[in-house]
């Protein structure tokens, strides 16, 4: 037992404790103290000797328990960084992937020239909308999720941010009214059923229907991309984040459709991860 309460001290047992079970000990035992503190990372580093009272140790000990079980950083702290702002998540929302900046980024790129509108559909935390809204204060951005929960989350990191976002309960577009829009972009679930990586790297924490879909993953990327034409403005774009081995499939659905300009994007890692095609 360490009896020494000093964040120095706290900070080397943890990512001890934490080294067995995370490829990131070191950063996510910052986090968690951090967390506990309530103070950024600099004042770890700053402060060393500060000695934590009885009730942060408990705190930590009972979160490096959580996360020795698997539990994700983001869920025992509440937030995640994407697009260089903090976002609040919940087990209701899906938890940001840096992949999904490269979604966002081509989708700015497509709205470049237009006014927009502009749709997220299942937007979870809101991380897509909300970043949309906030480079292009001028467009009009909507968002959509079939979960209040997670939209509750959404609102809240919109207001928290400074963004303007019209959010609207709806599985997809089912209750959209008859509008158009410049660009439609989506992160829907694409993981198939029966995929082991749905078991595995805290992903068993994460909300199932924003993760999973049927048919082989392709389930909501086919409705989305089939009824999407109805709601893009002549030479609107469609963006989609799909799994690494979908891109063909999700080009051909799309070409059937009688999509054009489609081509896929990779993520940081090169695995092709977002395709995107025009509405002519
Ligand atoms: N990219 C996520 C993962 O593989 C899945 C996100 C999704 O299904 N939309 O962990």
């Amino acid at each position: 037992m360490n009896k020494d309460k000093s964040l120095v001290s706290l900070l080397s047992s943890a990512s001890t404790k934490l080294t067995p079970h995370s490829d990131s000990a070191r950063l996510d035992a910052e986090l968690l103290l951090c967390h506990c503190l309530k103070k950024d990372r600099t004042y770890l580093y700053t402060w060393p000797e500060h000695i934590l009272d009885a009730q942060q140790v408990a705190s930590l000990d009972a979160l490096i328990e959580r996360r020795i079980d698997g539990e994700p950083i983001a869920y025992l702290t509440g937030s995640r960084e994407f697009w260089s702002a903090e976002f609040n998540v919940t087990s209701a929302t899906l938890i940001p992937r840096p992949d999904t900046e490269i979604l966002v980024e081509h989708a700015l790129l497509k709205l470049a020239d237009t006014q927009g509108p502009f749709i997220d559909l299942g937007t979870g935390a809101g991380v897509i909308a909300i970043c949309v809204a906030l480079e292009r204060a001028d467009i009009e951005v909507y968002a959509t999720d079939i979960s209040d929960a997670a939209l509750e989350v959404a609102r809240a990191n919109a207001t928290k941010l400074g963004a303007t976002v019209n959010f609207i309960t709806s599985n997809w577009f089912e209750r959209l009214e008859a509008q158009k829009y410049a660009v439609i972009a989506s992160n829907p679930p694409y993981i198939a059923a029966e995929d082991p990586h749905l078991r595995k790297n805290g992903l068993p924490y994460e909300p199932i229907n924003a993760l999973q879909s049927c048919d082989n993953g392709f389930a909501d990327i086919t409705a989305i991309i089939n009824a999407s034409s109805a709601y893009l403005q002549p030479n609107g774009w469609l963006l989609l984040e799909h799994g690494h081995t979908q891109a063909e499939r999700t080009r051909d659905i799309m070409l059937k459709q009688g999509f054009g300009n489609i081509e896929t994007v990779p993520d940081l890692s090169g695995n092709d991860r977002v395709t995107f095609g025009q509405f002519t």
